[in-house]
């Protein structure tokens, strides 16, 4: 049973959408967003991490959840379990935290400690209008399929670290720092059709779209937009799993229809980052599992899952 299995059997009591947040109304005109995430030790970040980089990642991951719904963030709580009380650690992965809380203007309001194995599990919570999400279900039949930046570099750096590689300094920025696009979420409010934050790989996370929006889609592989360390190694391998199917990007991918594409050019002007469309949504499909094709590749790559 895998983990969305897993979910669904035992824990959609039909009560949440299955968004990348789960929206609650405030009053008539304003609605929370509110997400949690866990990284654990040795499944999300390896035993040496510096805790610098364990602090930034596990707010900057909630931060990318309510990047993807273009909520505002308002406050997270930290439920932090370690394996021992270190002074020089929780001094740096406090210092790190509250940088990054600081820049994205979100509060930390509460929490709980805990002894076990170091796991450090955040809920945030951000504002939105009411209606002005931008949900996983929206993407309709001739929506463009767009993806911020690049893809896979994140996913790279994992690999090399696990082949006892060093990574580069920018494969390892991406890994370690993710940037939440949480201006770029915002900005989408009223463009976009739908938004999802690629934390699975863009392979598996485009298909919870067209899951939700009950529409199929083909992406073109030499559309996809990739940093020259990645293009080498895909050169070199033909691993094109690590940009489809790697995981840890934190970018944001999104489908807009044909009559707001050329206000992306303004809001990438004004961000200072890449948009790329990668392909299309092509049609209705209300019954089939297989919703994404994907020019050009031999075989699908096997998503990443917990379980
Ligand atoms: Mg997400």
């Amino acid at each position: 049973m895998n983990e969305f299995d897993l979910i669904e059997k035992y824990f959609d009591w039909g009560q949440g959408i299955g968004d990348d947040c789960a929206l609650v109304a405030v009053n008539s005109h304003q609605q929370l967003a509110t997400t949690v995430d866990t990284l654990i030790e040795g499944v999300h970040f390896p035993a040496d991490t510096i805790p610098q980089d364990i602090a930034y990642k596990s707010l900057a991951v909630n931060l990318s959840d309510l990047a993807a719904m273009g909520a505002t963030p308002l406050y997270f709580s930290l439920a932090l379990t370690l394996p021992s009380v270190n002074e020089q650690w929780l001094k740096a992965f406090s210092q790190s935290l509250k940088a990054l809380a600081k820049q994205y203007s979100i509060r930390l309001i509460g929490g709980d400690t805990t002894k076990g194995v170091l796991s450090i599990t955040i809920n945030a919570t951000g504002t939105l209008e009411k209606n002005q999400a931008l949900l996983r279900s929206g993407a309709q039949v001739g929506d463009s399929i767009f993806v911020s930046n690049t893809l896979g570099d994140a996913a790279l750096a994992w690999q090399q670290l696990q082949n006892q590689q060093s990574p580069s300094t920018a494969l390892l920025k991406k890994f370690n720092h993710p940037e939440p696009q949480i201006k770029l979420g915002q900005f989408l409010l009223g463009i976009a059709n739908s938004c999802i934050d690629i934390s699975d790989g863009l392979q598996q996370d485009l298909s919870h779209i067209l899951t939700r929006s009950k529409v199929e889609a083909i992406i073109d592989l030499d559309a996809l937009p990739l940093s020259a360390e990645v293009s080498k190694h895909i050169a070199n391998t033909s691993d094109w799993c690590v940009a489809l199917a790697g995981g840890d990007d934190y970018e944001l991918c999104f489908t807009v229809p044909e009559a707001h594409i050329s206000k992306l050019k303004a809001v990438q002007q004004e961000l200072g980052i890449i948009l790329t469309k990668i392909g299309v949504i092509t049609s209705k499909n209300l019954i089939s599992q297989c919703r994404l094709t994907i020019k050009d590749l031999d075989k699908a790559c096997k998503p990443y899952q917990h379980f």
